[in-house]
């Protein structure tokens, strides 16, 4: 068995399309079948090697490989001899309408209630207008010509699926400039390359129903098919412009997001399993069916992505962090801090701020000395534990008669220097006795 993931390199690998890599990957690696890069790179002025990498360092950030990998401009000789047999049997004609007179056929078609399928007007041009046609500069853009017959597959998500070959348009499959469009590179490659199971987005269904006739013109067994619904929004609506072009790469660099949240998302999202936190490869890998898959739409949540990911920091070992906070210049933070600030930790990023205001130095904010000298009084002497943040405001509290914010937000104040911050139960142990007492001592400075 062999499957093919195949972006176009027009831009980065959104969320979409990261989707169907991982649920193509998880298909070879669960079936020992072989995954195959395909890089749809026909369209040369949109195709960029920066987005090709940044797909690349995508698939790897999230855990992905591959066996093999094919650039479509590389073989733009073999699209050639295969052009040359598809004309020669007649299924490739010359049409010479331009962009802008197809655009008014659709029109009028549309105005009269009919589907815009394109009318095969050039297949029956005379020698005469063609020569015609060929003086005024024309250049033709080829057709795929369509058998007018049903079409059939039994697709692995959406189980059979029938086209009538007289409801499409005939595809195009080469532009004006003799370049060969994605259609055709795309079942060529997937002949080639022995591609058994074609998986993509539901996008495409109509494409594989001209696929399939193009695989029998060119003497092939269409593969399997498995098309993928689309995320939507968590209210079920299409995705947004922001959530649809989500890249993979802001997920890693802007919101600093883990990988396998990411993957214990995507891998259960659209199926019959519930979403759970997946912290190795393997074991996502284990359970992977795409019979589980199912037609309904999956409502793409980034506050479910969130809750994954701190469920993931909460899990992951110091050794695993290491390097990573070491590069975030946390470098001295230690396994027992990491154990202490793990269960509070959204994002990595957030144990900056755990670690800059119990290690300092801060500056402590105090506005009622009094107060201050009061609570530090009554600060428990050492050993602390979990309990003592509990016990100390409960004593300043019965002391100075306050509660609430007027009892808390001086205390973090003089303690922190920010007005905002982590819990201050569990803040107070990683501050330490000695630190939380200098910093309460402050107060004699305010006074
Ligand atoms: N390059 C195409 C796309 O990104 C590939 C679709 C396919 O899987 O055939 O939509």
């Amino acid at each position: 068995m062999k499957v093919r993931f195949a972006p176009s390199p027009t831009g980065y690998l959104h969320i979409g399309n990261a989707r169907t890599a991982l649920i193509t990957w998880l298909f070879a690696r669960a079936n020992k079948a072989e995954f195959l890069l395909r890089i749809d790179d026909t369209d040369q002025e949109r195709s960029k090697t920066e987005y090709e990498l940044a797909i690349e360092d995508g698939l790897i950030w999230m855990g992905m490989d591959w066996d093999e990998k094919a650039r479509q401009r590389d073989r733009l000789d073999i699209y050639e001899t295969k052009i040359e047999q598809l004309k020669k049997d007649g299924r490739l004609y010359a049409c010479y309408e331009s962009a802008d007179e197809l655009a008014l056929k659709r029109k009028s078609q549309l105005s009269r209630g009919l589907p815009p399928i394109y009318d095969r007007e050039s297949l029956n041009l005379t020698e005469e207008q063609i020569v015609k046609y060929e003086a005024e500069g024309r250049q033709p853009h080829w057709r795929f010509k369509l058998e007018h017959a049903p079409i059939e597959w039994n697709d692995l998500v959406r189980g059979d699926v029938k086209f009538e070959g007289a409801d499409l348009s005939d595809p195009v499959l080469i532009r004006e400039d003799g370049s060969p469009l994605y259609h055709l590179c795309s079942v060529i490659d997937d002949i080639e390359y022995g591609i058994t199971h074609v998986i993509r987005g539901e996008d495409h269904v109509s494409n594989t129903a001209c696929h399939i006739q193009m695989f029998e013109a060119l003497g092939a067994k269409p593969p399997e098919f498995a098309h993928l619904p689309l995320l939507s929004d968590k209210e079920g609506g299409k995705l947004s412009k922001r959530l649809g072009s989500l890249s993979i790469k802001d997920v890693r660099d802007e919101d600093e997001l883990e990988p396998m949240a990411v993957v214990s998302l995507l891998a259960r999202l659209g199926t019959s399993d519930p979403i759970e936190v997946f912290t190795d490869m393997k074991d996502v890998i284990a359970g992977f069916d795409i019979s589980k898959f199912s037609r309904g739409t999956p409502k793409f949540d980034t506050e479910e992505l969130l809750r994954l990911n701190s469920k993931i920091l909460h899990e992951t070992p110091f050794e695993d962090v290491q390097v990573r906070l070491s590069n975030m210049g946390l470098g001295d933070l230690d396994e027992d801090f990491w154990k202490a600030v793990r269960p509070n930790l959204e994002r990595l990023r957030d144990v900056s701020e755990w670690w800059n205001v119990a290690k300092g130095p801060v500056t402590p904010v105090i506005e009622e000395p009094e107060f201050i000298k009061d609570a530090l009084e009554l600060l428990p002497p050492a050993p602390w534990d979990e309990n003592t943040w509990m016990g100390w405001t409960n004593a300043v509290k019965e002391k100075t008669g306050r509660k609430g914010k007027q009892l808390f937000m001086p205390l973090r104040q003089a303690l922190t220097g920010m007005d905002h911050g982590p819990e201050l139960d569990k803040l107070l142990l990683l501050i330490g006795p000695e630190k939380a007492k200098e910093r309460l001592m402050s107060y004699k400075e305010a006074a």
